[in-house]
């Protein structure tokens, strides 16, 4: 069995916590533990170990070309980490950390093992926004690198029952801090160029960066999953249920043609709707992400929609389609990956 430390999710980081000084002391020791960040439950261990980091991959079972994101607590420790920081990824710095951000800087030599780069010149940096994460990474006094705490492929963990579904027998333990809040992960901004560019969209949106720094760009490759993103992680299957998932861009009857179709060729259908339309259609099961009119909320009830496909026997499952504005940006590429990229044009 797995360890589950209980904590409550607004700790105190003037208090200790012997759970979390336990967790801290299981990072210490090259060991992986889960715990939850503003974003999903992550799966850290120190940045600085081989040894700790190849248990990462393992547990995971993730590409290893696939680079980790490295998690401070504190900004004297970027700076252990990068010979120099640029003057756009200061101003972010200073707008969005703590919080859903990880800017990629180039690497000081010789400080992480080189697995967490998975050999690139580069290193992925965030602070994240909970008093839980951040308190164990101070207790450890160690850069954590943390993916997310799911088997590689399956959506991200946002509880950590999560966790224990994904990974029971394969790491120490989580730390149960309760529901992570934002739902999606960090948006990964490249800062090595001269302007900004957004690799993978997530929790701080391109119009709150755009306010900050101006100018900032778009892997061109996000688009339609074309070209080789320059996040190597982008170019994996991710976020997928067990049944195929397919985007109907079309109205709420077009889904429920294609539902009614399915059906009448034996299949279970089910469909990812919102709370307004929950009660509109009939199909297997319809499972509600959060409310069109508040993307927050379907940004945060996302990945638990789509895990939850797996507890019923469903064929396939039909799901409807967000504007890409706002955090539905970040919503959007992860449906994109959930579904392969098949979108269905009704
Ligand atoms: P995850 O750890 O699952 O949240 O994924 C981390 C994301 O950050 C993946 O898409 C990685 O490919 C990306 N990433 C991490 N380090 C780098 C880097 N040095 N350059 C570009 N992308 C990176
Ligand atoms: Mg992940």
């Amino acid at each position: 069995m797995m360890k589950r430390w209980i904590v409550e999710n607004d700790v105190d980081k003037n208090k200790s916590y012997p759970q979390i000084v336990d967790a801290a002391r299981f990072l210490q020791e090259n060991e992986v533990v889960a715990f939850p960040t503003e974003t999903v439950y992550g799966l850290g261990a120190n940045a600085k170990s081989d040894e700790a980091v190849d248990k990462i991959f393992k547990a995971k079972g993730r590409p290893s070309d696939n680079p980790l994101i490295v998690h401070i607590s504190n900004k004297q420790q970027l700076s252990e980490l990068v010979n120099d920081v640029p003057e756009a990824a200061e101003k972010l710095i200073s707008a969005y950390w703590p919080g859903p951000l990880t800017l990629i800087f180039h690497k000081k030599e010789g400080v992480l093992s080189e697995k967490v780069t998975a050999g690139l010149e580069s290193v992925a940096i965030r602070m994240p926004d909970h008093p839980v994460a951040l308190a164990i990474i101070e207790e450890a006094g160690l850069p954590i690198a943390a993916p997310s705490a799911n088997r590689s492929g399956k959506p991200s963990p946002t509880a950590a029952q999560h966790v224990v579904d994904d990974l029971e027998g394969r790491i120490v333990g989580v730390v149960d801090g309760g529901e992570t809040g934002v739902g999606v992960e960090s948006t990964v901004v490249d800062c090595t160029g001269e302007v900004p560019v957004i690799l993978r969209p997530g929790g701080v949106t391109r119009e709150q960066l755009h306010e900050v720094v101006g100018q900032v760009a778009v892997d061109p490759s996000l688009k339609e999953g074309k070209g080789a993103p320059k996040s190597p992680g982008m170019k994996y299957t991710h976020y997928a249920p067990d049944a195929p998932v397919y985007l109907v861009d079309g109205t709420r009857e077009d889904v429920q043609k294609l539902v009614d179709e399915k059906r009448a060729e034996g299949l279970k259908a089910g469909v990812l709707t919102t709370d307004e339309f929950v009660e509109e259609y009939r199909a297997d099961v319809v499972l509600s992400v959060g409310r069109r009119d508040d993307l927050n909320t379907v940004a945060h009830g996302l990945y638990n929609a789509l895990r939850t496909f797996n507890n019923s026997d469903v064929d396939i499952i039909f799901a409807e389609m967000f504007p890409e504005e706002g955090v539905g940006l970040a919503i959007m590429n992860r449906l994109q990956k959930a579904a392969g990229y098949r979108v269905i044009k009704a």
